[in-house]
């Protein structure tokens, strides 16, 4: 009778697993320490990672889940736990690690919308892993792979109706014999940021997230915006300042001057094709130093001026 009203009281969904305790610890419990209220806890989270000014909250962070870790003990992790507790300092790799792979893969991951030939030009929907970007000798998936989805343990549980799924482990402190301690720690920081940012690939925030082009600093929209944007992503702080008015009015202005000559190049001879040519008189008006790329990337935008001031003429 008692383990009858003891079976009704587990939901269908709830799994009967042997692992219990560590393993069952997953972003769905109350792992993300202090973001209980937030109504994005995992999107906060990785913002105050990416600024690098939460660095006391990462480092307690790991510090509280390096404690289960070193619970286990073995003859490397007590020289390992004792020269941390000699030495606090050591801890700051591993915050490091976490905040320069939050942000490698944040910017591998916002990267891969922009447009090759415009970096100014966004496009949210076009994100993905696969791509390997210029300056780069690997993909985000590879660096997740690597990082955590083929080293890190996941356990396929069953649940009482028999249907299955899959448990992670959060990521464990590892000693690897060939690393000296801090590469290990940073190597451990890493992990956990590639654990979140997994995460967050996988939830439906992972096109809010975003970066200034002014002031470079990582940012949220309360919605994923999907259109393209064409002259650049500026953060709630930048957006409206002077500098970016400044950049915006000069970037009219040689606009203007690429249509003016754009128009005039027509019905003479010249020396140069037309993009040479044009670069050469926004450089004469403006200054600057581009070439027929600068008029090829923005060859659409010019064209619809041209248009415009033909309509407007005729
Ligand atoms: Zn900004």
């Amino acid at each position: 009778m008692e383990n009858a009203s003891k079976h009704r009281q587990l939901s269908k969904g709830e799994t009967l697993s042997p692992i219990s305790g560590l393993a069952r610890r997953t972003v769905e419990s109350p792992l993300i320490p202090g973001f209980r209220k937030e109504p994005r806890p995992l999107l906060s989270f990785i913002l105050r990672v990416l600024d690098g000014k939460h660095a006391q909250m990462v480092r307690q962070h790991l510090e509280a889940f390096l404690r289960f870790d070193f619970q286990i003990s073995t003859p490397e992790r007590d020289v390992i736990q004792r020269r941390l507790a000699d030495d606090p300092a050591l801890i700051s790799n591993a915050v490091d690690g976490m905040i320069a792979g939050m942000r490698e893969m944040a910017d591998m991951w916002i990267d891969s919308g922009k447009s090759l030939l415009n970096p100014e030009a966004d496009t949210p929907a076009d994100r993905n892993v696969e791509d390997v970007q210029p300056g780069r000798e690997y993909s985000l998936a590879l660096l997740i792979y690597r990082a955590l989805l083929r080293t890190e343990p996941a356990y396929k549980e069953l649940c009482r109706d028999g249907s299955q799924k899959i448990i992670e482990h959060f990521p464990r402190f590892d000693p690897q014999q060939f690393l000296e301690l801090d590469e290990m720690l940073k190597a451990h920081g890493r992990k956990w940021a590639a654990f979140y940012f997994s995460r967050l690939l996988d939830s439906r925030d992972s096109l809010s997230l975003s970066r200034c082009d002014h002031c470079k600093s990582y940012f949220a929209y309360e919605r994923a915006r999907l259109r393209k944007v064409k002259h650049g992503v500026f953060c709630p702080k930048c957006k409206g300042t002077g500098s970016v008015k400044r950049t915006e009015a000069s970037r009219k202005a040689r606009l203007d001057t690429a249509t003016r000559a754009w128009i005039e190049y027509g019905g003479k001879p010249h020396r140069l094709n037309q993009r040479e040519w044009v670069a050469g008189e926004v450089n004469k008006s403006h200054g600057t130093s581009f070439g027929a790329r600068w008029v090829s990337q923005h060859l659409k935008e010019i064209q619809e001026r041209v248009e415009a001031q033909r309509n407007a003429k005729g």
